[in-house]
């Protein structure tokens, strides 16, 4: 049990904490986001400062969210820290980012070393606002960044795949292992960046259609997008938009999802119909 207490603090498992003990590897990542003096850096989940004491090094100050009172508390007295932290006591998932850029009056770069129960819901908020952010560089279990940055016709690729590549170019930057963490957590980690898209290279009109037509394909990934689709397109639309009806969810590309969603788009505001 004592490998739960890491510098005085003992581990809290609902909040996902697993805190970085490895210098090579907190460096790597460091150099990897490249923080540079006057931009508006956020750290998601700062913990007991692994990354934030670094990267703070080379900045006047950054803001910080952690949702763990104790935590949050130690690093507003914290010596080093102090002056140059701006701590938000507060669940990353409620965060308004938008109004931290606004604040900014730049757009936002953001990390963190994300608690896993979290960190694909987190990811799907942040798309939300990737108009007001420059990039993001999370680490993740090594699964989860597989997905992210999937091709096409393999397992790993799914609808967080499709999503995340619609939004953003992302690049693996590091495997991290279990070791390199108190607590060691079961499966090993990876740092990811994803840079939010400048030019959106497959615009969608409603990005809410690209959410229900993956849902339906990759909720059903068996299945000919034929059938899984069936409720949606005929065989026939699908091969007129140059998607085989016999490709699974998997063998579709983002760009053919983007396809599909603007063509049922266009159908809805044609008919009128809402979906
Ligand atoms: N950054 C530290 C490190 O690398 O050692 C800690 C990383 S630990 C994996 C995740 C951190 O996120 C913890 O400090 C935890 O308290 C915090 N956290 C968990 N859920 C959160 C949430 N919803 N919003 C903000 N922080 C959260």
């Amino acid at each position: 049990m004592h490998n739960r207490i890491h510098q005085g603090h003992f581990a809290r498992k609902r909040f996902g904490q697993n805190f970085l003990n490895d210098h090579c590897v907190i460096d790597s990542i460091v150099s990897a986001i490249h923080p540079l003096p006057g931009e508006a850096v956020i750290e998601i989940g700062p913990g007991l400062g692994a990354l934030t004491e670094p990267v703070v090094d080379r900045l006047d100050k950054m803001t910080v969210i952690e949702l763990d009172r104790d935590l949050a508390t130690r690093l507003i007295n914290h010596p080093k820290l102090k002056d140059k932290l701006i701590v938000h006591q507060q669940d990353a998932m409620k965060t308004d980012f938008s109004a931290l850029a606004k604040l900014a009056g730049q757009p936002l770069r953001v990390f963190g070393n994300l608690p896993y129960n979290i960190s694909t819901p987190l990811m799907f908020r942040l798309f939300g606002y990737t108009n007001t952010i420059s990039d993001m560089h999370f680490m993740l279990q090594k699964e989860v960044v597989k997905r992210l940055v999937a091709a096409p016709d393999s397992k790993a690729y799914g609808r967080l795949t499709v999503m995340a590549q619609y939004y953003c170019r992302i690049i693996p930057v590091l495997e991290v292992p279990s070791t390199a963490f108190t607590p060691a957590p079961k499966v090993d980690s990876a740092v990811v960046r994803l840079t939010p898209h400048r030019q959106q290279p497959n615009p969608v009109s409603d990005i809410r259609l690209l959410g229900l037509i993956t849902t339906q394909a990759f909720n059903q990934r068996r299945k000919t997008i034929r059938n899984s689709l069936g409720e949606l397109f005929t065989p026939e639309q699908l091969t007129k938009l140059s998607i085989d009806p016999a490709f699974r969810a998997e063998n579709v590309t983002v760009a053919q999802y983007c396809r599909l969603t603007n063509w049922l788009s266009d159908q809805a505001t044609h008919s009128n119909r809402s979906l």
